[in-house]
């Protein structure tokens, strides 16, 4: 289904959790959050109810992301159920990869067919720091998992963060010298809690470029937030996903739906449209509810512009 825009809104992500086994220092306070009620969260047959209706209205594509995807117990299942509902053509996940090892394989023979997996640092000791605890070698052991299973290409993403993790964007653009990776970088967006503080370790993707240098442009593709880059005989790419510099709003094809049964028709706004209800008790009105936040989306973001309302929820909460 087409927008006010007319942009074609085909690409749905869906936060299936807002828990996480991480707790990185741009995304969750320390604590963690409180665990939600079975009551206020999605069950996976509602979010699969959902699914069926959007299918119907076009959308094709999903990306299952949270919180950590992979804490949630029936994941394997829900991907099953999802990859059956017909006009559903594409299914990626969003993960943390500290569980990838465990369920890769069950995943990809479920239907999943690509992963991105988010890694801020290849300094063991320094990625505990930016992820608050996690282990870097259990990334690492599901990422060569992901690349045995073919299931490629494979994207690392990165958020650069000042004083943390500049002084590594070669090492991580050098990956893709010998890999069939996409290395994407993130700008830091001003989100939750953490929204001041982001706007002060903000780092451009255009300072990142310059660092990096030496970098050969690729054809853009419409409806890729990235636009993507080679170094001189690469076999990977290297993408940079500029929400802040320079949106792509006009090429947005997504409507997001969070796991307390919120659809989000941008990121970057407080407008939330209740689809936890409908599901519950009058599953007739799905599609207008879905309609409505399709046809609810802004024409652009207004992040820049000033008097600008930050996003209350942290990303973990939207769904990154
Ligand atoms: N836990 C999974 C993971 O980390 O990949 C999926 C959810 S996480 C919210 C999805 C992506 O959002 C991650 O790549 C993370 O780095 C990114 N992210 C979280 N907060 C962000 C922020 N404030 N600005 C930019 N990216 C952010
Ligand atoms: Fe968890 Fe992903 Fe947020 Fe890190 S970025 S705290 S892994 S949800």
């Amino acid at each position: 289904m087409k927008d006010t825009y007319n942009r074609r809104v085909n690409y749905m992500r869906i936060s299936i959790t807002d828990l996480c086994n991480l707790r990185c220092i741009y995304c969750m306070p320390e604590e963690g959050i409180c665990k939600k009620s079975h009551d206020d969260v999605l069950s996976f047959e509602e979010i699969t109810e959902i699914v069926k209706v959007a299918a119907d209205l076009g959308i094709d594509k999903i990306r299952v992301t949270g919180g950590e995807p992979l804490v949630k117990n029936g994941i394997v299942e829900f991907i099953t159920s999802i990859s059956r509902i017909d006009g559903i053509k594409d299914i990626a996940m969003t993960t943390n990869g500290i569980l990838l090892d465990r369920y890769i394989e069950d995943l990809k023979e479920a239907g999943l067919k690509r992963v991105n997996i988010s890694i801020d640092s290849l300094n063991p000791e320094r990625y505990k720091a930016i992820t608050r605890g996690g282990d870097i070698n259990q990334v690492l052991k599901g990422i060569r998992k992901t690349i045995e299973l073919g299931m490629t290409p494979v994207k690392l993403n990165v958020v650069v963060v000042g004083g943390y993790n500049e002084d590594e964007v070669e090492n991580f653009a050098k990956l893709t010298m010998d890999k069939d990776i996409e290395v994407r970088f993130i700008e830091l967006m001003p989100l939750g809690e953490a929204a001041e503080w982001a706007k002060e370790s903000f780092v451009s993707n255009e300072s990142i470029k310059k660092r990096i240098g030496n970098l050969i442009e690729l054809p853009h593709k419409i409806s890729s937030p990235a636009k993507y880059y080679q170094l001189p005989n690469a076999l990977g790419k290297i993408g940079f996903i500029n929400p802040i510099s320079d949106h792509f709003c006009s090429e947005c094809n997504r409507i997001r739906l969070t796991s307390d049964g919120k659809l989000k028709p941008c990121l970057h706004s407080n407008q939330e449209i209740d689809i936890l209800k409908a599901v519950r008790t009058n599953p007739e009105v799905l599609r207008e509810v879905l309609e409505s936040a399709i046809l609810a989306k802004p024409q652009k973001h207004y992040l820049n512009t000033q008097g600008h309302e930050y996003v209350k929820r942290n990303m973990s909460q939207i769904g990154g």
